[in-house]
């Protein structure tokens, strides 16, 4: 382990607690966090993810991105730990570090990071940064510290995140990353606490905040059967996920599939019946952009204007088709669509 001073925490009399997420963890001399990646030594709150055990090139599309930089190659990074416990975790050999000993070699072989090296090297391949796999929330201080060199550089950072993370860090780190993928798996407190071991509303307070600071937000849900996919469950989330931009409905959703794996095993695949369901009820709820990468045909990866529903991007499987989007509008009927296209912005 690679440890190094962290930030977010406040000390006192009665010790040090940690202000990155909302777990609040208080450190007694010797103590680690519920993350297992940061630790109190002396009087200093130290943590592990200064390093990286992941670094390769992919496509944005991936992640998944679809409303921000189309096409983009990302240098994606993932240090060891996660604030959840999700057991249908596909990454959990990264995660789960400090929980399942499957996931021990995740910090034997994580790497730290000389910033201004990574942003040299993707601005040689024109990529952006991305964090992946594991938790970036946890990767707070090496964002913060990749940031700056990668936004003199022109090198976007963005995030794969669960949203776990104090207002008050989340305010902070909206100045450093320029886009975040959130997963939010149900809009049931009880069921999200039961699937991943936190409480559901702090994410929405996070997304809150980025949204005002201007980060560009999509978000990601897993569609569990048995879990989250009777209508009733995918009404009330796709409400809340058209509330984000103030139920103007054009915060990018991606539905996915989901895979019996690690703990989760007794539920079977995702049925592209409910995939297609799950889209249609989105659509109703006033989501115009609504997509699921595999399981159903080329339309679930596609972009099409909220205004003409002209076909303006495709996609294949991880990668970007064709773009026709024509500075940020749409080239039949000239409609601003939401996203960052490169050159220009547009809000959601
Ligand atoms: S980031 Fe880790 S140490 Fe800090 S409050 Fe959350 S779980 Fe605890």
């Amino acid at each position: 382990m690679h440890w190094q001073p962290a930030k977010f925490y406040t000390q006192n009399a009665n010790g040090i607690t940690c202000t990155l997420c909302p777990f609040a963890c208080r450190f007694a001399e010797g103590d680690t966090g519920h993350c297992h990646v940061r630790r109190r030594r002396g009087h200093l709150l130290e943590t592990a993810t200064m390093a990286t055990s992941v670094r390769h090139l992919h496509a944005i599309e991936r992640k998944p991105f679809y409303h921000f930089m189309p096409g983009l190659q990302v240098l994606t990074l993932a240090a060891p730990g996660c604030t959840f416990r999700c057991s249908y975790c596909q990454n959990y050999r990264l995660s789960q570090f400090g929980r399942d000993q499957a996931a021990a070699m995740a910090a034997a072989i994580a790497t730290p990071i000389d910033p201004a090296e990574l942003v040299v090297e993707a601005q040689s391949m024109a990529a952006g940064i991305a964090f992946s796999y594991s938790e970036p929330v946890l990767a707070s201080e090496l964002t913060m510290t990749i940031a700056p060199l990668a936004k003199a550089a022109g090198v976007p950072i963005i995030w794969k995140s669960n949203g776990f993370i104090t207002p008050q860090a989340a305010a902070e780190l909206a100045a450093y990353i320029d886009a975040v993928n959130i997963d939010i798996k149900t809009a049931d407190d009880d069921d999200h606490r039961r699937l991943t071991g936190a409480p559901l509303q702090p994410i929405w307070d996070a997304i809150a905040v980025w949204a005002r600071a201007g980060v560009w937000i999509e978000i990601s849900t897993p569609l569990i059967p048995d879990f989250n996919t009777s209508p009733a469950s995918i009404r009330t989330l796709a409400q809340a996920v058209a509330a984000i931009d103030n139920r103007r409905g054009h915060t990018p959703w991606h539905l996915l599939r989901f895979h019996p794996d690690y703990r989760y095993t007794d539920a079977p695949p995702t049925h592209p019946q409910t995939l297609r369901t799950a889209c249609d009820i989105a659509e109703h709820e006033g989501l115009a952009y609504v997509y699921v990468e595999r399981a159903l045909d080329d339309r679930g990866r596609n972009t099409y204007c909220h205004h003409c529903h002209s076909e303006i991007m495709t996609r294949d499987i991880w990668a970007l088709g064709q773009q026709r989007i024509e500075d940020g509008h749409c080239p039949s009927c000239r409609t601003p669509i939401p996203g960052h296209w490169r050159r220009q912005r547009i809000e959601p």
